[in-house]
């Protein structure tokens, strides 16, 4: 068998270690994996890194009536869920959450990075009017330098979000201090923190341009 442990976890941050997400991320990283199939991949990484993002939903007891008997079981309760893909690589995402979410709001929010400073410049934000009420998951498949994934955060919060995660693929170390230190109530889970960011923020060795490689356009 593989590592033994499962995940990595810190206050703030969850590194999910299992080996089928550290296979589909060693294939995802590949340059030879084509849209397609990164396409897929991304999604297949994305539910069982949902899957740990929401381990901590509360749940209540409720009686039903199986075939054979009464019995109990567990119902998610309290809040719904709000689920936020950053425009555009976040939306690869979206799917697989919704799929074990259904019944998730989804807001939308758009930035773009400013290539020269590697600003955060937003420029579209349409969320559920209920977002205060929710918990919010928000979706980059790269969480680099970390200046969307704060901009994004703030976006919820000022909307009146208390209650935000993030589910990365990849993430730079960088990225990761920049949340911790500007938002250290949000839980970030993420299958991999590389080595560093390069001098053009990208994530090394990283997977390339998420948001190309997912929709094909370089
Ligand atoms: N965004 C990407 O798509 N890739 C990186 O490596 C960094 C940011």
């Amino acid at each position: 068998m593989g590592a033994e442990g499962v995940t990595t976890e810190t206050r703030s941050l969850t590194v999910v270690e299992h080996p089928l997400v550290q296979h589909k991320l060693g294939l995802l990283r590949d340059v030879s994996t084509d849209t397609q199939m990164f396409r897929q991949l991304i999604h297949e990484l994305t539910l069982l890194l949902a899957y740990e993002a929401t381990k901590d939903l509360a749940t209540e007891e409720v009686a039903i009536e199986t075939p054979l008997e009464r019995t109990t079981a567990q119902r998610i309760s309290g809040k719904k869920v709000a689920v936020c893909p950053i425009l555009r690589a976040g939306v690869g995402m979206l799917d697989a959450v919704l799929s074990l979410i259904p019944g998730a709001r989804v807001g939308f929010i758009g930035l773009y990075r400013n290539e020269e400073t590697l600003e955060a410049v937003e420029y579209y934000v349409k969320l559920p009017g209920d977002i205060g009420d929710r918990g919010v998951i928000i979706l980059d498949p790269m969480l680099a330098t970390g200046n969307s994934t704060a901009a994004a955060i703030e976006t919820v919060k000022r909307a009146g979000a208390e209650s935000v995660r993030l589910i990365a693929v990849l993430a730079a170390p960088e990225g990761v201090a920049h949340i911790e230190s500007e938002h250290p109530d949000v839980q970030v889970v993420v299958a991999s923190v590389d080595r560093r960011l390069d001098e053009r923020g990208y994530i090394v060795p990283g997977l390339g341009d998420a948001g190309d490689r997912l929709y094909g356009t370089k």
